[in-house]
């Protein structure tokens, strides 16, 4: 008998009306002949609230009453779900993280799975019942409850899907799935049928805000194939897999923006060795999270640029950082620029094809659309531009590699 894991997003859940939809949903693929494990996500926007009412009593809350306090979130859900299960007629049984030994590291409010119990799901498996998993928390080692970071359902899901050895990992949400670039920026944009785990793990880190990257890590690792779907209709959404069919032909899968960077460029720094070390170990005791990193030499090779990009929520303080650091070493001088965007085009064919850089930067050229710095890894290029010509970018990139006709097949 196979075993499928369906995966319930907050939106999926927000009322009592989604949840009996929900439930209806697995009781479907149970009488089609499945075992089915249920993961649920806090209903509606349960965890910002939260988040919300835990910094009215403390600005800065402890990480561990964090956690109690979001995975009450899960909680509610998990129960709800149960009892609508029942309710129709079928039998289920709902359990926390810390139930079905889904163990973690200590690290509050972003732990890492270590292990999960199999045997506790397959026995109700077994007994006949639909088994309902709280998503995004865990326990650890010695029962503290711990929580796997914003969005961390997804990650419960497919690990639980490799853990139990489950045929399938369906992922319910409110969109019919992963599109070639985000729609409300290009209305052309067009659902993938099918993505492989390293394009989608670009497509996560550089801002397409489907899934948590870490489920696709798993997903990866395991090799437990995921399917993102709409909660409201029976229309297949995306295949996330190891290959896709006719794979080299794509060269080019989906365009992304990612938005509010911000860029700090030390100036005039004697271009020798061990000096970008100590700049970006100063940057790294700060925990600023670098993006890109520019550098430039001049005057014969004396002196170099040395820059990177920040997000804009950490920019105050590496700029605070830079500073500091400008004055120790003598330099000349630290610009700044708040209104940077990233545009990224993502597809396993690059590595086979010649001609995409050029391609992409051609479009940009056409579109008068000035790039700034270049950056690329084996199935990405990425242009830093200026932020007013965002959406401009993503349109003119999306229309070069014809992505609205070919639909990302
Ligand atoms: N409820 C958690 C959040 O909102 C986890 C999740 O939904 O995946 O981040
Ligand atoms: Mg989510």
């Amino acid at each position: 008998m196979s075993i499928i894991v369906q995966k319930f997003g907050g939106t999926s859940v927000a009322n009592a009306e989604k949840i009996a939809r929900a439930a209806r949903r697995a009781i479907k693929a149970k009488l089609d002949g499945h075992q089915v494990v249920m993961v649920v996500s806090a209903m509606g926007h349960t965890t910002d609230e939260l988040v919300a009412l835990a910094r009215q009593v403390n600005p800065n809350p402890p990480r561990r009453e964090m956690d109690m306090l979001l995975t009450t979130g899960e909680q509610v859900s998990i129960a709800l779900m149960a009892m609508a299960i029942e309710a129709a007629g079928h039998q289920a049984i709902s359990f926390t993280g810390g139930q079905v030994g889904l163990i973690t590291d200590s690290a509050h409010t972003k732990a890492r799975i270590r292990t999960i119990d199999a045997d506790r799901i397959h026995k109700e498996l077994k007994a006949g019942k639909i088994v309902i998993v709280a998503g995004f928390q865990g326990i650890t080692s010695d029962g503290a409850i711990t929580t796997l970071g914003r969005g961390g359902s997804d990650t419960t899901a497919v690990a639980l899907a490799a853990a139990i050895k489950a045929d399938a990992c369906e992922i319910y949400t409110d969109v019919d799935g992963v599109y070639t670039t985000d729609p409300r920026l290009v209305p052309q944009a067009s659902k993938i049928d099918q993505i492989t785990y390293d394009e989608m793990l670009e497509l996560a880190s550089l801002g397409a805000g489907v899934m948590h990257s870490r489920s696709i890590e798993f997903g990866k690792k395991y090799n437990v194939p995921i399917h993102v779907r709409s909660s409201l209709t029976d229309i297949e959404g995306t295949m996330i897999v190891a290959e896709t069919a006719g794979m080299e032909e794509i060269v080019v899968r989906g365009v992304t923006l990612k938005k509010e960077i911000a860029r700090i460029v030390l100036v005039g720094v004697p271009n020798k060795p061990g000096v970008a070390a100590q700049i970006f170990a100063r940057i790294a005791e700060h925990n600023i999270v670098v993006d890109d990193i520019i550098q430039n030499v001049f005057d014969k090779g004396q002196e170099a640029n040395i820059g990177f990009t920040t997000s804009l929520v950490d920019f105050r303080e590496a700029q605070m950082v830079c500073e500091a650091l400008a004055k120790e070493m003598k330099l000349r001088a630290v610009e700044t620029d708040q209104n940077i965007a990233k545009v990224s085009i993502v597809g396993i064919g690059m590595k086979t094809h010649t001609g995409v850089a050029s391609k992409m930067f051609n479009a940009l050229a056409k579109a008068k659309v000035n790039i700034q710095n270049i950056s690329t890894s084996e199935i990405v290029v990425s242009c830093l531009i200026d932020a007013k010509d965002a959406e401009k970018a993503l349109q003119v990139l999306h229309a070069a590699f014809e992505l609205d006709k070919r639909g990302g097949k």
